[in-house]
């Protein structure tokens, strides 16, 4: 095949799978655990990776550099001086004993994106950045989200003073890592220059498997509510108090645990978890007297979730009460969803369908960088299959036929954008 041929026929990015998958891999040696991924925040592992991002981005046809928060900003120029910004990218940070591919993926799949239209010698009619966040992950420091809030425009100097186990502030692990913390305000972008950020991250769920795709596009990223909740009943002697006459909070727990699965089960989309569960006083022969327990309950809209909590608050006040028991619920957190951009999730399926996959919307469960940038502009995601469906974890995975797909969809969106259908 001589290349001109080559050039008409060849799918673009076919074959790309192993290389995508190559550059995450190699990544990954920047550890702090040896056999082990651990990379947090500007430490010596993150900064050795930033230098091999930087060098990937280059070799792709980028101009790249570290900004004043640690965030590699990679960027390719677009057709003209004054078009606006894509920006794309995800974090690559980890947690302890992660994954290869959580955020990872997302910086290294848009690089070979860029590398195919580079070797093309394409530009588009808006420049695409690509960003290697710092620190989405929070393992380091109480903060997290700092990369993407600078961006956005959202950092809180405060955060500067928050410091880690072994009491460094930010601002001093900053200046170790050769940044400059006064020039945070200075990478907040104006939003008039922004067209849009797209975030490709792996599922972290198990529904892309479930549906046999390799890729789908994110509705929203769910907002989440977080409860301590407290039963008081009495306790009383295993043998001795007959069934009627007792106020087990244990037994009441039970039945409020299987109305809150309920609950999650009959409405689509909201999910609704009790993680933790401890009774007191806790002896083989002794009924429950007090109960404590978690609510986790995450839903793609604010309504929704509120609606969900208003209803499990009353049921649970109607089993405490028929059952003689008494009943806290502490509200712990509270975070909002982040809606999808609506044009952009059409852009999405309409490349997904173009590429021959079934397009699928599914909410993002997870948080992520795309939660932070939701403040500058409109954002998008688009969520990669993950073996199993598992993540945070050395056994998360993805296949190389999957990297090529997502990479083949994510350009044929670029291609296909345009800008002006995204005007707000
Ligand atoms: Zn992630």
């Amino acid at each position: 095949m001589t290349l001109a041929t080559k050039a008409v026929n060849a799918k673009p990015l076919a074959g790309a799978g192993p290389d995508i998958k190559g550059m995450v891999d190699d990544w990954a040696r920047f550890s702090e655990d040896e056999g082990k991924l651990t990379r947090v925040f500007l430490s010596p592992e993150h900064k050795a990776c930033t230098e091999s991002v930087v060098a990937a981005m280059e070799a792709a046809g980028m101009t790249a550099r570290i900004d004043a928060v640690g965030n590699v900003v990679g960027r390719y120029e677009g057709a003209t001086p004054d078009a606006k910004t894509l920006i794309t990218g995800s974090h690559i940070d980890t947690v302890r004993d992660a994954g290869a591919y959580d955020g990872n993926l997302g910086v290294a799949l848009p690089i070979a994106c860029i590398a195919d239209l580079n070797a093309r010698g394409k530009r588009l009619p808006f420049a695409v950045e690509i960003i290697a966040f710092g620190d989405e992950e929070g393992v380091r420091f109480p903060t997290t989200l700092s990369g993407s809030r600078s961006i956005a425009g959202s950092f809180d100097p405060a955060a500067l003073d928050v410091q880690d186990a072994e009491g460094t502030s930010l601002a001093e692990a900053l200046r170790h890592f050769g940044c400059d913390p006064d020039g945070i305000a200075g990478e907040a972008r104006n939003s008039d220059e922004v067209l849009a950020f797209v975030e490709v991250h792996i599922e972290q769920g198990p529904v892309l498997e479930a549906e046999a795709l390799p890729v789908g596009t994110v509705t929203a990223i769910n907002g989440a509510s977080r409860f301590a909740l407290t039963l008081e009943g009495m306790a009383g002697h295993a043998g001795t108090v007959p069934m009627r006459l007792r106020k087990d909070a244990l037994a009441g727990a039970a039945e409020m645990i299987l109305a809150i699965e309920e609950r999650g089960r009959t409405d689509e989309g909201l999910v609704a978890t009790v993680g933790r569960i401890e009774a007191a006083p806790g002896a083989v022969n002794v009924i429950p007297g007090r109960v404590g327990f978690t609510l986790d309950i995450r839903a793609p809209q604010d309504g929704q979730r509120e609606a969900a909590i208003a209803d499990l608050d009353k049921r649970c006040a109607e089993i405490a009460e028929r059952r003689g028991l008494t009943l806290s619920m502490e509200r712990l957190y509270d975070e909002g969803a982040v809606a999808c951009d609506a044009a952009l999730m059409d852009q999405l399926d309409a490349a997904i369908a173009r590429q021959g996959l079934r397009p699928l919307r599914l909410p993002s469960g997870a948080g992520h960088d795309a939660m932070a940038l939701g403040a500058l502009c409109p954002i998008a995601m688009l969520f990669v299959r993950c073996g199993g469906g598992i993540s945070h974890n050395p056994l998360e995975s993805i296949t190389a036929e999957d990297a090529e797909a997502a990479a083949q969809v994510f350009l044929d969106f670029l291609e296909h954008l345009d800008p002006d259908s995204l005007a707000r």
